[in-house]
């Protein structure tokens, strides 16, 4: 919250559907409020209010006005932002939203306004009502949240109810957060009977905090905050009614109040021109892979693991994308210099770029990229041609979505909306909840042939994509199978070299060895990484029985098939372009 500033009255929009948020924008630009209000956003809407107004203000959105929200935080942070007590009025929308903001509101005296009718929390429908009579009645607190359908009434409310309320919410936000006798009093209740830790679901052992804390340290909460994801579950099971987040809240305090990130703003679709330049080095495997990163703040090792897996790729020379949560998240690290993420990097859709496509809701323009590889660069028809463009990008498009944080079914289902394209996708260990997972069957090799479409002919090839929706346990697993899942059949000999060195660089970085399986990606003694390749030449001989000359460095057999530039798989029989 350390974005906010808290000389002001702190209106936040939360949720998917920035309406609202961009009402109360434009209520207080045109009447000279902003030294008053400050104006925060929280999960996409965060995002979307910052794209607003880059237009020339013709229209109704003042110029420029989409640089005075501050992005306040990530959905994951929301029961740890509410608890900091520096909000002042929460204007919620749809989707992402707790279920439980108006009881954490209530409890801090945060007048919450309902603006769509998706999620109204039970409130009364106060669409019809005056302006006034509204705002009298949330800011001397006569009723805890109203619904307000007409957005730009909705906005005019919460700006004024933000400044109006901050005064007379000082005592009650001194009484929200515990004292240190209340702490104390709290920490001396637990019976270390482990309830929550079962419920935790990054598994956080709450009664070896507690323990620490008794005996005065208070750096296991500290140091278990970001992998704590904020869901509330351990208190609802706690026999002695601890209030965990309310501890975690007194330990961090400082810490949530004053955190503070820059992030670049979303940007919206991959333009054609970029598309046109990287689409041969993509298919050919020159560029390793497209990483499309989507999450909601579940992490299951804590917030910096997005910032990691991120780096992981970009420095490797991949393209990567992000979105929503996951973009926020990342921009909470820095690397020795102080610097983002997003200032170590330029933000194209480029080798060695990040890309922040903007809220979740424009996880589409990462599809979109995909499908405009296979119409621009490859010209395939881009309208009721489903089938052949998600062929082409399984067969040739190197790229791995990664949804590492889900938090919900829907969240989940982008994962699975990926793979209809022929995206594989990775998800974190909380996915097995949603009990989808597609793993090709190595053992069979029946299972791995595809049509040649230059002659017909089927063709055996090495499990590239092995997998389209894999469970990783760990961030470190992840992303070796990231590596893994950018592989494709269509790879020349330069691009299966670039992305088996990184798959194998990766295992050695993270495993200290080298992947079981990297001979299987092996067609010619081109392929191989010039790091490895003497070492890989004398165990594809020795271990696997391939024949080798050693005098012409030439693979003589042994690999499944040949290297061959100009293949062209597909599983369409329509795509055959000479008939028997
Ligand atoms: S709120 Fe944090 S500590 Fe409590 S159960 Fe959820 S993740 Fe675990
Ligand atoms: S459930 Fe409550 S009493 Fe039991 S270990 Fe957790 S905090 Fe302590």
């Amino acid at each position: 919250m350390g974005t906010m500033d808290q000389n002001k009255g702190v209106l936040i929009a939360y949720g998917h559907n920035l309406a609202a948020g961009a009402e109360a924008m434009i209520y207080a630009e045109n009447n000279n409020l902003w030294d008053k209000v400050d104006i925060g956003g929280v999960c996409c809407t965060a995002h979307d209010l910052n794209r607003i107004g880059l237009g020339n203000g013709e229209l109704k959105v003042p110029k420029g006005i989409g640089t005075k929200p501050k992005v306040a935080g990530a959905m994951g942070w929301w029961r740890k932002m509410i608890r900091s007590g520096v909000m002042d009025c929460v204007m919620v929308d749809e989707q992402c939203v707790f279920c439980d903001v108006l009881g954490d509101a209530q409890k801090r005296k945060i007048p919450v306004i309902a603006t769509t009718d998706k999620i109204m929390l039970g409130l009364p429908d106060r669409t019809n009502d005056s302006i006034d009579a509204i705002v009298d009645d949330l800011v001397n607190f006569k009723m805890p949240g109203v619904a307000v359908l007409d957005p730009t009434k909705a906005g005019e409310i919460g700006i004024r109810v933000a400044i109006a309320v901050k005064p007379k919410r000082a005592e009650a936000k001194a009484q929200s957060l515990i004292t240190e006798a209340q702490f104390q009093e709290g920490i001396k209740k637990c019976t270390t009977c482990n309830e929550c830790a079962f419920v935790c679901p990054p598994h956080i052992r709450i009664s070896k905090l507690i323990g620490d804390a008794i005996k005065g340290d208070l750096l296991s909460f500290s140091n278990s905050y970001e992998v704590c994801v904020g869901c509330g579950r351990g208190e609802q099971v706690c026999p002695q009614g601890i209030n965990i987040l309310d501890l975690f809240e007194y330990a961090n305090r400082q810490y949530v109040k004053n955190q503070k990130f820059k992030m670049r703003s979303g940007r919206g679709p991959a333009r054609d021109t970029e598309i046109r330049a990287v689409g041969m080095p993509i298919v050919m495997g020159s560029i390793p892979g497209v990483i499309a990163l989507v999450g909601c703040s579940n992490y299951p090792n804590g917030t910096k693991e997005c910032y990691d897996i991120a780096k992981e790729f970009v420095d490797r020379g991949y393209i990567v994308v992000t979105s929503g949560c996951m973009a926020m998240d990342m921009s909470l690290y820095t690397d020795v210099e102080g610097k983002t993420i997003w200032e170590q990097y330029p933000g194209g859709f480029d080798g060695r770029n990040i890309c922040n496509t903007g809220s979740c809701v424009s996880n589409a323009n990462i599809g979109d990229a995909a499908i405009k590889v296979a119409t621009i660069f490859a010209h395939r028809n881009h309208r009721g041609n489903f089938d052949d463009i998600a062929d082409y990008i399984l067969n040739k498009v190197g790229a791995c979505g990664v949804a590492w944080g889900a938090y919900s079914q829907k969240a989940a289902s982008i994962a699975t909306g990926c793979n209809r394209l022929g995206i594989p996708v990775v998800v974190q260990p909380h996915s097995v909840m949603y009990r989808r997972s597609f793993i090709g069957r190595t053992d069979k090799p029946e299972d791995w042939m595809v049509i040649d479409a230059r002659d017909g002919k089927m063709q055996q090839i090495e499990p590239a994509p092995e997998a389209m929706l894999y469970i990783a346990e760990t961030k470190e697993e992840a992303m070796l199978e990231m590596a893994k899942l950018c592989f494709r059949p269509s790879d020349n000999s330069i691009g299966r070299g670039i992305k088996l060195t990184h798959y194998c660089d990766i295992s050695m970085k993270y495993f200290g060895k080298l992947p079981d399986d990297w001979h299987v990606f092996v067609r010619d003694v081109k392929d191989l990484p010039l790091a490895y390749k003497e070492n890989m030449m004398k165990t594809l001989e020795e271990k696997f029985g391939w024949k080798i000359d050693w005098k012409a460095k030439k693979i003589l057999s042994g690999p499944l098939r040949p290297a061959d530039v100009s293949f062209d798989p597909t599983n369409l029989p329509r795509k055959i372009r000479t008939k028997k």
